[in-house]
C-alpha cells in the first residue's frame, strides 16, 4: 500500500498549532484574527466552502466576516465592499470565493484588494512576490499541497515533478513553489500532446486539470508520489459501490493509481483540508504582521 497523505490529519494539527498561537498572541493584542470572505451568487458549491471556511475559523478562534451578495451585484457595488473590508480594521484576511457569476470581472476585483489582506494569495503583486521568491501570502492550495509534502518528507529537489492544469488558481503558483523547491518543473494542460508519456516520467505526479478520474495508472510511473488536486461530485454513482448515492472523487482514480504509487493523496481528506488550513494560516500571518507580534509560522509557508 501507498503512503496515504493525509491532509485531514495534517490540517487538524496545524489548526492546533494555530489556535495556540492565537491565544498566546491575544495576551498582548486585544483583538483575535479576522477574515472576510466575500460570496457573490448563489453556486451550491460556493456555499458549502463558504461554510466550511467560517466552521474552520470559529474552531480556532479567528473572527469570520462573511457577506453573501446578490449575483446582479454591479462591478462598481462590489469594489465599494471591497474597499470598506480593506478599511475595516477587524479583518485582516479578505477572501473572494470563486468562481464569480458570469459578468462580473474577476482579475478587476481582486486587483482592489489590499495586498496586505490577501487571504487567498491571489493579488498580482502577491503572485510576482512568488515568482521572485519573496515573502508575502501564498495561494491556498498550493501552499497545501507544499506543506503535505514536506510533512510527509517527499523529497523535492532534483525531482521530476509534472503538473497538469495550469489555472492561476493551483497549476501556475504550484509549478512555481514545486521550482523553488529546486524540483524540475513540467507543467501540462488541455493542449499538451501525448499526456502519458510526460506523466509517466514523473517522479511527483501533481493533479490539477478539473476532470473527473483522468488519471488512471497507465499515466503514472511506478513508486511515484501523486497528488489529486481534483474535487468533483459524482452524482448517482458512488466510488465506494453504493448506488443513487452522491459521492466525491478527484482527477486521479484512486484504487488504480493507488498500485503503482508510493504516496497518493485521498479524495476527500487530502488537498481539501490543507486549503482551508492555508488560509487559516495567511489570516493569522497577516494578523501578526498588522499587530506587530513576532512570532513566526514561516515554516508553513513555501
Ligand atoms: P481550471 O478549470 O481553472 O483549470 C484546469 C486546468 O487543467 C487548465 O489549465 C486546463 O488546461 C487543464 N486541463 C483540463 N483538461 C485537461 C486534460 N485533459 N489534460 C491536461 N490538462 C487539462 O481548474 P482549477 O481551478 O485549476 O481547478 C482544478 C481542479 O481542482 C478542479 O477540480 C477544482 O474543483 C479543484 N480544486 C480543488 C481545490 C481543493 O481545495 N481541493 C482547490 C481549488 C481547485
Amino acid at each position: 500500500m501507498p503512503l496515504r497523505l493525509d491532509g485531514k490529519k495534517l490540517a487538524e494539527k496545524i489548526e492546533k498549532r494555530l489556535y495556540s498561537r492565537i491565544s498566546v498572541g491575544l495576551e498582548h493584542v486585544r483583538r483575535p484574527p479576522g477574515l472576510a470572505v466575500l460570496r457573490i451568487g448563489d453556486d451550491p458549491a460556493s456555499a458549502v466552502y463558504v461554510s466550511n471556511k467560517a466552521k474552520a475559523c470559529k474552531r480556532i478562534g479567528i473572527s469570520s466576516f462573511v457577506s453573501h451578495l446578490p449575483p446582479d451585484s454591479s462591478q462598481e457595488d462590489l469594489v465599494k465592499k471591497i474597499h470598506q473590508l480593506n478599511a475595516d480594521e477587524r479583518v485582516d484576511g479578505i477572501l473572494l470565493q470563486l468562481p464569480l457569476p458570469k459578468g462580473i470581472q474577476e482579475s478587476a476585483l481582486l486587483a482592489e484588494i489590499d495586498p496586505e489582506k490577501d487571504a487567498d494569495g491571489l493579488h498580482a503583486l502577491n503572485l510576482g512576490k512568488l515568482l521572485k521568491g519573496e515573502p508575502g501570502p501564498r495561494s491556498c492550495t498550493p501552499a497545501g499541497v507544499m506543506a503535505l509534502l514536506a510533512h510527509n518528507q517527499i523529497p523535492l529537489a532534483g525531482q521530476r515533478a509534472v503538473v497538469v492544469g495550469r489555472s492561476i488558481l493551483v497549476g501556475q503558483p504550484m509549478a512555481l513553489m514545486l521550482q523553488a523547491a529546486n524540483a524540475t518543473v513540467t507543467v501540462a494542460h488541455s493542449k499538451t500532446r501525448d499526456l502519458v508519456k510526460l506523466t509517466k516520467q514523473a517522479d511527483l505526479l501533481i493533479v490539477a486539470a478539473g476532470q473527473p478520474l483522468l488519471i488512471g495508472s497507465e499515466y503514472v510511473k511506478s513508486g511515484a508520489t501523486v497528488v489529486d488536486v481534483g474535487i468533483h461530485r459524482l452524482a448517482g454513482e458512488s466510488t465506494t459501490g453504493g448506488k443513487n448515492k452522491a459521492s466525491l472523487c478527484g482527477d486521479v482514480r484512486f484504487e488504480e493509481v493507488s498500485k503503482v504509487a508510493s504516496a497518493i493523496t485521498p479524495v476527500p481528506g487530502g488537498v481539501g483540508p490543507m486549503t482551508v488550513t492555508m488560509l487559516l494560516v495567511n489570516t493569522v500571518m497577516r494578523w501578526q504582521d498588522h499587530c506587530g507580534l513576532s512570532f513566526s509560522l514561516s515554516d508553513l509557508v513555501p
